[in-house]
């Protein structure tokens, strides 16, 4: 079992759409261990985007994402890096696939609904740079089995 870091983005939290994803996420049988709402400020986004501090769009990016407060979410399942970058979208939510999230629920580059990591790495540092251990909790739905039943 796989957990990725979500960030629902004020994009999401501002437009009532908190539901709508999280929806999906269930729906889909993928679980989720950890779920807070926080307000990101400039030293948590610097290092979260330190791959993009020095793009002319940094700061419009920081003030969209410290907009609104965020829901965080850890989330579990096999494969749940790709499998949620997939419902995720590409990044620009005009370029998104319909059925994404990107694709269904924006139409910015920017103000794109959701982040989440793009690799198994990455998912653990992000997890410990959101979440303290002790507010992932990891459990296991009784039906998971059936759930998660390969061919
Ligand atoms: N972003 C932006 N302009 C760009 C590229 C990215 O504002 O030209 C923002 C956008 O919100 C994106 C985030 O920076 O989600 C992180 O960019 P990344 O390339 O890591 O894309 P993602 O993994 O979110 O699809």
């Amino acid at each position: 079992m796989e957990q990725t870091l979500v960030i629902l983005k004020p994009s999401c939290v501002e437009r009532g759409l908190i539901g709508e994803v999280i929806n999906r996420i269930q729906r889909k049988g993928i679980i989720i261990t950890g779920m807070k709402m926080m307000q990101l400020d400039e030293k948590i986004l610097r290092e979260h985007y330190a791959h993009l501090v020095d793009r002319p769009f940094f700061p419009e990016l920081c003030a969209s994402m410290m907009a609104s407060p965020v829901v965080c979410l850890v989330l579990k399942g096999i494969n749940v890096v790709e499998v949620f970058r997939a419902m995720t979208g590409a990044t620009n939510g005009r370029k998104a696939a319909p059925g994404t999230l990107r694709g269904d629920f924006c139409m910015s580059g920017q103000a794109n609904i959701v982040h989440a990591s793009d690799s198994p790495e990455n998912a653990k540092v992000e997890i410990a740079r959101f979440f303290k251990p002790e507010e992932v909790l990891d459990y296991t739905p009784r039906d998971l089995s059936f759930l998660y039943a390969d061919d």
